[in-house]
């Protein structure tokens, strides 16, 4: 039987090395378990970011060439961008397209599966042939209270990954680093992909990007989360210092934004997160929210209720003001690695 063929989107053109987001490295490891890997960037990657997909055994990067009288804004219209991976799918016979866990990878998978008259999954925690043709994607749902499995049976499938789902791993990493030994296919051969885009119903008139957390991991992918509700009474200070402290990023609950207190919530109807540590300041724990939040590995919470339903779901908590507890704990963790430094 000749080998399945994986479809990923690379977000963005690369030009650096450190541009390529772990979360890309994730997906392509776990591509590999599943066949041989091809990759669609809508920009040209530098040789070094060749070099470093190669480690990871991707064998092609379909460069996609969109009409040149398209804008570039009109180009990342959802359906645009779901038109190039649809040209991808058929021109390599796809079996599988896996895609991030974003909004916007949810919305191009959803279009592109249409367009295929493929099978979707989204919120994805784990993929793996059952059989030949028989895609087994695990994925937990209902607030955490139920893991289920589908089987797609459909040619080409679309999944999008939960970020965390596997941890990044180049082929062949030996002694002395990664890459020493490798057994990956080399540099990936680089292939112009000609997109006819059908009509879009959408003019972009302007796009501006606002970000209040600049200089911390995407939300989506961290993998470590801090995230305040209604209880940080509009103060999120701590919890930006000990996401920080942590490396992490920060998130909210929906009221924290209505309150115009962050910009980004987690939950139902918000962003799902997956990261390994999930701590909870001032959050109750209403199903919406946590909804958001099953993929975490470890999920800690400080709130001043000891009733608040999130105890019932976490793996340690703190019952007490978060004022008091997050610059603490933030304050114990730098002298602990002060103390090791030192
Ligand atoms: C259709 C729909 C969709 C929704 N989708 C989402 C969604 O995607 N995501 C989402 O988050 N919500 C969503 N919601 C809202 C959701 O139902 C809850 O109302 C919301 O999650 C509660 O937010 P919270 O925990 O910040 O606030 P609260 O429920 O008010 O909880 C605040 C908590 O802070 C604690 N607290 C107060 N002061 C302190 C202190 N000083 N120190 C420590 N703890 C303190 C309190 O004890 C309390 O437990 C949705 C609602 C609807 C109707």
């Amino acid at each position: 039987m000749t080998q399945p063929t994986i479809l990923l989107a690379l977000p963005s053109a690369h030009a650096r090395v450190d541009e390529v987001r772990n979360s890309s490295l994730e997906l392509i490891t776990l591509a590999r378990s599943l066949g041989r890997v091809d990759v669609v960037t809508m920009g040209a990657p530098s040789t070094e970011v060749l070099a470093l997909l190669g480690l990871y055994d991707v064998e092609a990067v379909h460069q996609a060439a969109l009409p040149t009288a398209v804008p570039e804004e009109q180009q990342r219209v959802t359906s645009n961008l779901a038109a190039v991976m649809v040209a991808a799918a058929r021109k390599v016979h796809a079996d599988v397209l896996l895609l991030p866990n974003g909004f916007a990878f949810k919305e191009i998978g959803a279009v592109a599966a249409l367009r295929l008259k493929a099978g979707l999954v989204t919120d994805a925690a784990g993929v793996r042939w059952d059989a030949p043709g028989v895609l087994h994607v695990a994925k937990r749902v209902f607030g955490g209270t139920w893991d289920t499995v589908a089987e797609v049976r459909t040619d080409p499938a679309v999944v999008t990954v939960q970020a965390n789902t596997v941890v990044a791993e180049p082929v062949g990493v030996g002694v002395g680093g990664v890459g020493v030994g490798a057994g990956g296919a080399g540099i990936p051969r680089v292939e112009a992909l000609l997109v006819d885009l059908p009509p879009c119903a959408v003019t972009v008139k302007s796009r501006e990007v606002s970000r209040k957390d600049e200089g911390r991991p995407d939300l989506e992918e961290a993998s470590v989360v801090v995230a305040g509700g209604r209880g940080v009474n509009g103060d999120f200070g701590p919890v930006e210092e000990l996401a920080d402290v942590l490396g992490g990023a920060v998130g909210a609950t929906r009221d924290a934004v209505f309150e115009g207190w962050f910009d980004r919530y987690i939950g139902q109807t918000g962003v799902t997160v997956a990261p390994a540590v999930y701590v909870a300041a001032g959050i109750s724990g209403m199903p919406h929210h946590v909804s958001g939040i099953t993929g975490s590995g470890q999920i800690l919470a400080v709130n001043n209720d000891s009733d608040a339903p999130i105890f019932e779901m976490s793996d340690f908590g703190v019952v007490g003001d978060l004022a008091a507890v997050l610059p603490q704990a933030a304050e114990t963790i730098r002298a602990w690695r002060a103390g090791r430094e030192g």
